[in-house]
């Protein structure tokens, strides 16, 4: 009987140890970078927190880096160089950082053979939605290319973008069903704007 409990206690510590991590749930910073709307700002904070039930926690807005600035087709900052940054800088208690901003963000593009997707002077320097790290700690999405007169339009765009990137943060990579908003992009905002605001069984249960 005694061993029975020697053998039998290790194995309720453990089942509390592994129960209690998942139920755990995570938390999400977001980080305004040289300024963000506060309205969509809360909106995107109550939407990250409504879909994949993590907790979140919103920082005073910071200056990007000078260093990240380029004037190669137009003013933009680059959006590898911001998630790079924003990894760096979050704290342990944080399991991933969001970073919002109103400037434009850019990245270079590369095709399958390793080099700058052709024609080169397009997409050196190409203006994109938002960037995340797959699986990793932080994404950033800019609202430049997603405004719409319609505001209800433009929110959604907003929201889908940043449960895109968060998405890639949490190891789901492009999705091919054409209504989750997984799906690539592909250079259009049509693509944005044809998904839904959700993600298909597949990607659900991935991250589940
Ligand atoms: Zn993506
Ligand atoms: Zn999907």
């Amino acid at each position: 009987m005694k061993r029975l409990i020697i053998i039998a206690l290790p194995i309720i510590l453990l089942s509390c140890i592994t129960h209690g991590l998942k139920d755990e749930k995570k938390v999400i910073a977001i980080q305004t970078l040289n300024g963000f709307p506060t309205n969509l700002t809360d909106t995107i904070q109550k939407a990250v927190e409504d879909f994949y039930q993590f907790k979140t926690v919103v920082y005073d807005d910071i200056k990007i880096p000078k260093d990240f600035y380029v004037t190669i087709k137009s003013p933009r900052y680059r959006a590898d160089s911001i998630i790079h940054y924003l990894k760096r800088i979050k704290p342990d208690s944080i399991n991933h950082v969001i970073g919002l901003t109103k400037v434009d963000i850019s990245v270079t593009k590369y095709g399958n053979d390793g080099k700058i997707k052709s024609p080169e002077y397009k997409y050196k320097d190409w203006g994109i939605f938002g960037l995340g790290f797959r699986p990793g700690a932080s994404c950033v999405v800019s609202n430049y290319r997603l405004k719409h007169a319609n505001q209800q339009k433009y929110i959604d765009r907003l929201k889908k973008v940043t449960l895109h990137e968060l998405g890639h943060n949490l190891g789901l990579p492009h999705c091919p069903n054409k209504d989750c908003f997984m799906r690539d992009a592909a250079e259009t905002i049509k693509t944005i704007d044809a998904v839904e605001l959700n993600l298909c069984s597949n990607c659900f249960n991935k991250i589940q």
